[in-house]
């Protein structure tokens, strides 16, 4: 089997390894340090300032949306949303579900955010602005530039779901003054699924202090405070905590910027074979690292995944909605290398021929 997935991904052998073992119980000072070492590597890595400012979660990336949502946005709170895509439109529900005053800005999969989107919403007294930063649905990359000079002229919080762009791209919450990041475990992390982590900025902290939500499992006081000692409030993912322990190792094995160099490296090498191979990448917004999508005309993607996996044990993501049959994506994180890249490719191409052929 190889995955091409957004997540869970190919594992890193030590990290798999851990799986094989019993956890001891984890209300003890072993447990405790491991979860404050994670804390510490996480933040640094995350551009948070205090590492105990970063929270951990035992649920999937959408729990800390909501989490997020129920926790970060106040009642005098008036929010946009960058919807442009599948987990754009997933902050618009929450809001919904959750009651918050919300305008989105609504993109076609295939349109890029621009300045000229964010203008209309200058002067409008609007407080805060919630954007997946990589839409993973489509690919795009939105301009953190651009969105963070915006919120800071026009003072707004910014919310950012970082999950399919942290470990992937650059990314740093005090350079680009975010209030909230989320990041999850089965992302560029490369964990299992079932760890979710959100990183404030010391000015959120505050407000949140003199805003408490009114939620129990969810409420980050709670967490802050058990957090000091490297506790959580309830049972935490103990083995994903082991795992992350053992992924933060090998990434500081390396730099920050090797690592994302390599998975840098690895999605240019897929597009530039796959544009020689007459394969078509979406050119119209900019693209994260983390995946590539590859554009059917011929409307023949969703049997490019099923008969992909069918035939060869090669997984990749197929897409929802009214793209099912245009578009695929390719993810280039987790343990695969160029190798990895040539089978792949190989194995299209010939997945392509017998759909295109049998249709004749
Ligand atoms: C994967 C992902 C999530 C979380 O999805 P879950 O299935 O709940 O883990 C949220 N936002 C983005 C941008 C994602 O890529």
């Amino acid at each position: 089997m190889k995955l091409f997935i957004v997540g869970p991904v190919q594992m890193y052998d030590n990290v798999l390894k851990i799986r094989e073992s019993d956890f001891p119980y984890f209300r003890t000072e072993q447990f405790s340090k491991i979860m404050l070492d994670n804390a510490k590597r996480l933040s640094s890595l995350l551009g948070c300032k205090s590492m105990q400012n970063l929270l951990f979660f035992t649920m999937s990336g959408t729990g800390a949306m909501e989490a997020t949502v129920q926790n970060c946005i106040f009642s005098a709170d008036k929010c946009i949303v960058i919807n442009g895509g599948t987990f754009g439109q997933r902050f618009c529900d929450l809001l919904d579900w959750h009651n918050k005053e919300y305008t989105s800005i609504n993109l076609n999969w295939n349109e890029k955010l621009t300045e000229e989107h964010l203008k209309k919403f200058e002067g409008k007294n609007y407080t805060t602005l919630l954007v997946n930063l990589h839409e993973t649905s489509t690919g795009q990359l939105y301009d953190i530039d651009l969105l963070s000079s915006f919120c800071k002229k026009n003072n707004l919080k910014l919310i950012v779901d970082a999950i399919s762009t942290f470990l992937a791209d650059d990314f740093n919450m005090d350079k680009y003054n975010i209030d909230a990041a989320i990041i999850s475990s089965q992302k560029g992390l490369c964990c299992s699924a079932g760890m979710s982590m959100i990183a404030v900025s010391d000015k959120l902290r505050t407000e949140l202090y003199n805003n408490k939500s009114k939620t129990l499992y969810f409420n980050f006081e709670d967490y802050f405070k058990n957090m000091e000692r490297g506790q959580t409030p309830y049972t935490p993912a103990v083995g994903i905590a082991y795992e992350l322990d053992e992924m933060l190792k090998l990434i500081n094995t390396t730099t920050i910027e090797t690592w994302l160099e390599n998975i840098k490296d690895k999605a240019s090498y897929f597009r530039m074979r796959a544009e020689e191979l007459g394969l078509k990448i979406p050119n119209s917004y900019n693209l994260s690292n983390m995946l590539t999508p590859l554009y059917f005309d011929n409307e023949i993607a969703s049997d490019v995944v099923k008969i992909l996996r069918d035939d060869f044990d090669i997984y990749i993501n197929p897409c929802g909605g009214n793209l099912a049959n245009k578009l695929v994506r390719v993810s280039h994180i987790g343990n695969t290398d160029f190798k990895d890249i040539d089978d792949l490719l190989e194995k299209l191409i010939i997945v392509i021929k017998k759909i295109t052929e049998e249709a004749v």
